[in-house]
């Protein structure tokens, strides 16, 4: 058995996956925003099962406070951009994924052409900026974009199809105000949360190119790491979403700049 085939011997196996289901992944074209957190298992786990190419965005360099949860970075990383220490990372992992690194800070101009040559989007970004930035650019533009978000000992995921499910707008309309919003540094984060919606990113990621099972279009998931309980929402379309409702507001980019409550410190 070649080296390829051994590598994906125990997915290749899976009812609804076989080598037609490993050249769907390997032809597939997937962008995650943010290589912290959420974006470090994502990755991980995007690599390892044989992503064809694999965009990663993030303007950040690595410091020791990342190290609980961003697991794809190490001791021997700090001070690097973590585009790098992620491809570096990946190329030891699996040679066989293309990594392109984006080494950039997310706005207004950059934003649909990061996002425009990709089949989908992971948002594993950590503000509210980026996040409208990059769902509503991936509505104007017909990406799935699959939002996760942990804070403390929580974590939330949603799979936004446009045309199909409810967009974040839908849910959130416009952003909250300046100032009202923690951020892990003075909040908090254990490493397992986030994890576990980074680690869910990615596997709503593979059922959507491989068109197996059942995505969370349409649900909405939270996860507490306290209790170990997740819950599943329903949420819907609303008709009158300033995106993607009947007499949609919002029909190009708008940027926002939310402060958060305190500014991240390292
Ligand atoms: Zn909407």
């Amino acid at each position: 058995m070649d080296q390829t085939t051994l590598r994906y011997s125990r997915q290749l196996i899976l009812d609804g996956f076989g080598p037609a289901g490993q050249e769907k992944l390997r032809r597939a074209k997937v962008l995650v925003i943010g290589a912290g957190g959420l974006g470090s298992p994502a990755l991980l786990y995007l690599a390892a099962a044989g992503v064809g190419r694999l965009g990663v965005a993030d303007c950040d360099a690595v410091t020791f406070s990342n190290l609980n949860r961003q697991i794809i970075h190490d001791s021997t990383d700090i001070g690097r951009p973590k585009t790098e220490s992620a491809a570096a990372k990946i190329g030891r992992l699996n040679p066989e994924v293309a990594v392109i690194r984006h080494d950039l800070r997310l706005n207004i101009d950059n934003v649909e052409e990061l996002i425009r040559d990709y089949d989908l989007v992971l948002d594993a970004t950590d503000n509210f900026t980026a996040r409208y930035l990059i769902s509503d650019c991936c509505y104007l533009l017909g990406k799935p974009v699959i939002e996760g978000a942990a804070v403390g000992y929580d974590g939330v995921l949603m799979t936004i199809i446009p045309g199909q499910t409810p967009c974040y707008r839908c849910l959130y309309p416009q952003p909250p105000a300046d100032g009202v919003l923690p951020t892990c540094s003075d909040t908090g984060i254990l490493g397992m949360a986030a994890g576990i919606i980074g680690t869910t990113q990615a596997l709503e990621a593979v059922k959507l190119i491989l068109g197996t099972g059942t995505t969370l279009a349409g649900r909405i998931l939270t996860f507490d790491a306290l209790t170990t309980g997740f819950r599943q929402v329903p949420w819907q379309r609303r008709a009158e979403c300033p995106l993607c409702g009947e007499n949609p507001s919002i029909t190009e980019l708008v940027e926002y700049k939310i402060q958060c409550r305190t500014k991240e410190v390292l």
